[in-house]
């Protein structure tokens, strides 16, 4: 069985519609198949219709968030709950198109173990945005101590090995596209254009995105901590210049004072930046220390017949460990 896992915030406008795309693109991969939403808190009729979907299609499970916990978290909790020997990840917006659903499970029974799909193109109405996207990627890979496919976001296959691989990683700042190149197994790359969001605004915060670009350079490069060591290299040869050109310059006091004023104003710029991005390194290591889950499932509505004895036991057996609590699985 291959499993779709689809995060779900406030998307009433296009749920039933992407379903129907979705299970047109499955019922031509011919495989079994379930997808599974995870909606992440939403306030609109999201959890409703999905819920409704659910009686119309029995290829549907419904796994409840305690609240909204974000993208990421939302992921994580799909990818704990899918049953499949094969896991899907894509965002409900069409940004990541249905059509390409059955190219990624081709290249999984050729023998891949992951399928990347990587953007050949990108349309993105948010102006600020499509021009940040290129420079996070330039950035990301010259930074990055360990190879990450650039242009790629969550769209994915990845084998159950992988799946299993990246749900027992217990770090908690993810970036998925890097933890999926990082445990490694036979990769493949299926190319796609990216579309723009069919209905609705993008539900990711300005903020929630920078933390995320800030959490896949962290988590890995180390290069930026050495940035304070490029800086004090910097400090000591402009102080020493400055203080060898003492000499043939004559000036008045107040020129000197303003002279002291920026550099002092300077030096603590440099200060305050290294002592920021070593804020940043702390702020998640204090995350990981604290061990709270990326998220916390209150219900997985999963139809009777889709919960074969064996698989099921793994699956709540997941729910478990993944709440570090008690998991409800209602039918
Ligand atoms: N999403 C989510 N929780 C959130 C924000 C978004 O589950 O807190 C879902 C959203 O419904 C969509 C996917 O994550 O299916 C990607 O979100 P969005 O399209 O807003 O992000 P963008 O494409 O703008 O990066
Ligand atoms: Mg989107």
């Amino acid at each position: 069985m291959v499993s779709v896992v689809v995060p779900i915030y406030n998307e009433e406008e296009l749920i039933v519609k992407f379903h129907e795309a979705v299970a047109n693109a499955m019922e031509g991969a011919r495989t079994q198949w379930e997808v599974v939403y995870v909606n992440d808190g939403s306030s609109d009729a999201s959890l409703e219709i999905l819920r409704g979907l659910q009686t119309l299609d029995s290829h549907v499970v419904v796994v409840e968030l305690s609240r909204n916990w974000g993208h990421m978290g939302a992921i994580s909790a799909g990818l704990q709950t899918a049953h499949g020997a094969a896991v899907i990840l894509m965002d409900g917006d069409f940004q990541d198109p249905p059509e390409v659903l059955p190219q990624l499970i081709d290249a999984w029974r050729d023998g891949a173990e992951v399928v990347v799909a990587v953007r050949r193109s990108r349309q993105e109405s948010r102006k600020l945005l499509a021009a940040l996207f290129p420079l996070f990627y330039r950035l990301l890979g010259s930074l990055s101590d360990y190879p990450i496919p650039l242009n790629a976001g969550i769209f994915s296959l990845m084998s159950r090995k992988c799946v299993d691989s990246v749900n027992a990683l217990g770090e908690r700042n993810r970036y998925l596209p890097g933890l999926r190149a990082w445990v490694g197994y036979r990769n493949k790359v299926v190319y796609y254009d990216r579309q723009d969001r069919l209905a609705g605004d993008g539900k990711l915060s300005f903020i929630s995105r920078i933390k995320y670009a800030m959490d896949a350079i962290t988590s890995f490069s180390y290069k930026p901590l050495r940035l304070s060591f490029a800086l004090f290299m910097f400090a000591c040869t402009m102080s020493v210049l400055l203080l060898g050109s003492m000499f043939f310059v004559k000036t008045s006091v107040a020129t000197v004072g303003l002279g002291v004023a920026s550099t002092v104003f300077f030096v603590g710029g440099l200060l305050l930046l290294s002592i920021g991005v070593l804020g940043e390194y702390v702020g998640r290591v204090y995350d990981e220390v604290r061990s709270r889950p990326l998220s916390i499932i209150s219900r997985v509505h999963r139809f009777p017949a889709m919960l074969a004895p064996q698989v099921g036991m793994m699956g709540v057996q997941a729910e478990t460990n993944y709440q570090n609590g008690k998991a409800t699985e209602a039918a």
